[in-house]
């Protein structure tokens, strides 16, 4: 099937509140253009440097999310236009962010994302760091970010009952933390899901699924 084929089967199968996230990595522009034809204009990488280059070819009405792991001092190159950064994990750049957004005049949406998985690979806070920055003096004066949601990436396994689990919990530490808010904390937005696990993560909560190879097909990291 084409990526316009696989784009519109899946949107076919998705509620209205949930946002589809295309994950272009490794994909040439060709094929982000072909996505981006089919209406497609959410677009997820995970390489500062990769989302940049892209973002400098491609319209300009696309929004760009950074769905990757954040290495602090790569910040400023995506300031000027990221418009979501899930994997924020820590209070250390949720200050750089703000930085780097204040430069450039603008207010930055971020992600916290939660450690979900059993994997030692997988980045992320647990729930009481997420809980103890929201409640820190800290985020008060960090008026360039907007905390709006959680990410969470589950396990690599077949095994779907813990993927769901792992999913339930996210969801129940969103619910939790929802109910405190801030002027620059305000949870709407639930990330989980990929091409594997979407459907389930939707009927756990998710508000944002993370899709690439089954719109891209697989990616060759060769
Ligand atoms: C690559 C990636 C995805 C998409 O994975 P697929 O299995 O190809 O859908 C989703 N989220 C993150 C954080 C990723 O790095």
């Amino acid at each position: 099937m084409s990526i316009k084929q696989n784009l519109l089967k899946i949107r076919s199968t998705l509620p209205n509140e949930v946002a589809l996230v295309a994950v272009s990595k490794t994909k040439p522009i060709s094929d982000l253009m072909e996505a981006y034809d089919a209406g497609q204009r959410i677009f997820g990488e995970n390489k500062i440097q990769e989302m940049v280059d892209k973002y400098e070819d491609m319209p300009k009405d696309i929004e760009w999310h950074m769905i990757g792991h954040v290495q602090r001092n790569k910040v400023k190159y995506m300031a000027k236009f990221v418009k979501l950064i899930h994997g924020v994990d820590s209070l250390k750049l949720l200050r750089e962010i703000n930085k780097q957004a204040e430069k450039n005049d603008r207010v930055i949406d971020c992600l916290l994302q939660i450690k979900i998985a059993k994997e030692d690979s997988k980045f992320g806070m647990d729930a009481q760091l997420a809980h103890d920055i929201i409640h820190s003096n800290d985020l008060d004066n960090l008026r360039s970010i907007n905390i709006v949601g959680l990410m969470g990436m589950a396990t690599f396994t077949e095994n779907m009952q813990q993927i769901e689990s792992e999913f339930k919990y996210l969801k129940s530490v969103f619910d939790d933390l929802k109910k405190n808010e801030k002027d620059n904390f305000h949870l709407k937005v639930l990330s989980m899901g990929m091409s594997g696990d979407y459907l389930l993560a939707i009927q756990c909560g998710s508000t944002m699924i993370r899709v690439g190879s089954s719109i891209f097909g697989a990616r060759n990291y060769s």
